[in-house]
């Protein structure tokens, strides 16, 4: 007898196990995606132990008939492909036909399942193995509990971290699942002690609330696009709310949450620089598109995708999100301070704002206990397993203001002149469409902030980040300008190669020509340029040449766009007033008017706060005139 041999299935499976059912986060995930194939609009997921004790996943799905139960449970059985064609159209989350058969084979497993109305089947499997076949109730849906998971692969059950590690996936996990399909309605229990609950009403910035919270979801702007191949839907965080982990960006194709670099590159694109360094946004994005266009068998836990037109994907995603920002007024508020017993009941006010919007009925009360242990679980959560924010003040503030959404009460006039302002605000209103209103200086503070007011409050503005915002869109303006303006060197300057470098830079000379470098071979490895475009920043002309050279020997191509951006940044950080320095009346003036015709006045290039507002209301209940 030969040395090969085929395996046994019980072996085969256990080893496909280890791709599909690497923890327990992962069963749930394939459970539930089964749940949402079968047509589901309620599924109920009770965990004992992050899963390792129990998991039990109750849908009112389609249910199965006793022959397909038992049929589930093959390895490569499915019923949702039947071709090598429907590979290139899955509509489903699954197709592999792994997963039942996977899981069994670690575990003790109990399934119950009805099509409705004739009594369902019962089927006990331990390690794979049939033990119990049974009937059930006609309740139409399906039932499995996987106990004692990895029971039989020790070796697996040694990598499981700490419940509260594998707590933590579980969640991440089950929150996108929610986010993808706001239509069903997740009830998610953890040793008893409810998760979260959504209501799958259908409504995803509802379940952005539920998950998230509600300070985030009324910082949520909607978007909606569409190109050729495409349809965006979802909502993207005003660029106050941010997070240090890029988790809190969730794309979803055709129902499929997806882990994808270049979609999230496409977001923070959107954002550009209104996003503070190190920080990421917040995002839903649902895109709906052909299952042609997309591969989503790449990947054994079908987190993965490829995309067959990827550019024109990306730059919907990155021109929409742009769009909707420049529509947003982005001044973040100033920092509330509500004591524990005042912020619930503003969260329950802003429950009750979301709830008249959508004129729906009103039983949010229990979702906002569920709200609020949750968000306790999370925070529990980040700071028990090490998954720590980094949570500098500005942001803690930021998600800490859980604040009325409802219009500022307009108290207190201030004294400015009122037939002034009217002709200003018409400015604005021809302008950059109102995102900063008119504002009237007060005065300086410690040579840094400008103080300034008009009837909604208090503003207080960073005068060095105002200056670079508004330095940055003249200088990116005047870069953008294709003129062929050159400034005459007299004295050439030379650059010095190696051979593969100077080799490269040959094949080159004609794209170099194009973005106006005229290198001329002088010597071996060497040349030299004898004028350079007009737009090179002053003392910054070699660095602008070297960062041009650097991107042909990298990327093959120079992104022109890219450099004339780094070029403004740098720019505008070189020339703009400092901290520490004074400022008249009349300066001041000048530059709240410059930043309000600015078309991001929000952020300066690095994405840090420009202006903070303090409303009369905020002042008010500072200082305890309301309570
Ligand atoms: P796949 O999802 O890739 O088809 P699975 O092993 O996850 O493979 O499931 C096998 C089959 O069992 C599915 O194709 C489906 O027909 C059936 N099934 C699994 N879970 C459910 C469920 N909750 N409700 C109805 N049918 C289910
Ligand atoms: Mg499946």
């Amino acid at each position: 007898m030969g040395k090969i041999q085929l395996m046994p299935d019980q072996l085969a499976n256990k080893i496909a196990a280890g791709e599909v059912v690497e923890r327990p986060a992962s069963v749930i995930k394939e459970l539930v995606e089964n749940s949402i194939d079968a047509g589901s609009s309620w599924i109920k997921i009770d965990l004992m132990e992050a899963g390792l004790q129990k998991i039990q996943i109750i849908d009112d799905g389609e249910g199965m008939t006793e022959e397909d139960c038992e049929h589930a449970f093959f390895r490569h059985a499915t019923s949702k492909i039947r071709d090598e064609n429907d590979l290139f159209h899955v509509r489903t989350l699954g197709f592999r036909g792994e997963a039942l058969a996977s899981i069994a084979a670690v575990s003790r497993l109990a399934i119950q399942s009805s099509v409705g109305q004739v009594a369902g089947t019962r089927l006990e499997l331990e390690g794979g193995k049939l033990l119990q076949r049974g009937k059930s109730d006609a309740r139409k849906g399906t039932e499995i509990t996987v106990e004692e998971l990895f029971f039989n692969t020790p070796a697996r059950l040694k990598y499981m971290k700490t419940i509260h590690t594998e707590l933590g996936h579980i969640t991440d996990i089950l929150n996108r699942m929610a986010l993808s399909h706001p239509e069903v309605k997740f009830d998610c229990s953890h040793n008893g002690k409810r998760l979260f609950q959504t209501s799958g009403r259908g409504d995803l910035l509802q379940v952005i609330a539920q998950i998230y919270g509600m300070g985030v979801a009324r910082k949520m702007i909607p978007i909606k696009a569409e190109s050729l191949d495409f349809t965006i839907e979802g909502y993207i965080a005003k660029p106050e709310v941010t997070r240090a982990s890029r988790n809190y960006m969730s794309t979803v194709i055709n129902g499929r949450y997806i882990r994808n670099i270049t979609l999230n590159k496409a977001i923070m694109k959107g954002y550009h620089t209104l996003l503070p360094i190190g920080r990421n946004p917040l995002v839903v994005l649902n895109i709906e598109m052909d299952p042609i266009l997309v591969d989503v068998n790449v990947h054994p836990a079908k987190l993965e995708v490829r995309f067959s037109k990827e550019k024109e994907l990306f730059d919907t995603i990155e021109q929409s999100i742009k769009k909707e920002l420049r529509k947003e007024s982005l001044i973040p508020e100033a920092p509330s301070r509500k004591s524990k017993k005042q912020k619930l009941h503003s969260t329950q006010k802003s429950f009750d704002f979301m709830e008249d919007r959508k004129a729906e009925t009103k039983k949010e009360d229990a979702h906002l206990e569920h709200k609020n242990s949750f968000e306790q679980f999370v925070t529990s959560l980040q700071t028990d397993n090490g998954n720590k924010e980094e949570n500098f003040e500005y942001q803690k503030r930021q998600d800490e203001a859980v604040r009325e959404m409802a219009a500022e009460p307009l108290v207190g006039k201030t004294d400015h002149n009122e037939s002034q302002e009217k002709e200003d605000r018409q400015e604005t209103n021809n302008g950059n469409g109102n995102r900063v209103p008119v504002l009237y200086p007060i005065g300086q503070l410690h040579g840094t902030y400008i103080l300034a007011q008009n009837e909604n409050g208090l503003y207080i503005v960073d005068q060095h980040a105002a200056q670079e915002r508004i330095k940055y869109e003249f200088f990116r303006d005047k870069l953008g300008e294709t003129t062929n303006e050159v400034q005459e060197l007299l004295v050439p300057m030379t650059f010095d190669f190696s051979k593969k470098e100077a080799l490269r830079i040959e094949e080159h000379l004609e794209e170099l020509k194009k973005v106006g470098i005229f290198f001329e071979p002088f010597g071996d490895t060497s040349f030299i340029i004898r004028n350079h475009p007009s737009w090179f920043p002053e003392g910054q002309e070699e660095a602008v040449i070297d960062d041009m050279v650097e991107q042909i020997m990298h990327e093959n191509k120079i992104d022109i766009k890219k450099i004339r951006e780094e070029a403004a940044i740098l720019m505008s950080c070189k020339r703009s007033i400092k901290a520490n320095h004074y400022l008249n009346h009349e300066d001041m003036k000048h530059l709240l008017d410059d930043l309000r015709r600015s078309t991001d006045p929000f952020t300066c290039p690095h994405g840090r706060p420009i202006i903070v507002h303090f409303s009369d209301y905020d002042m008010e209940k500072m200082f305890k005139r309301v309570m």
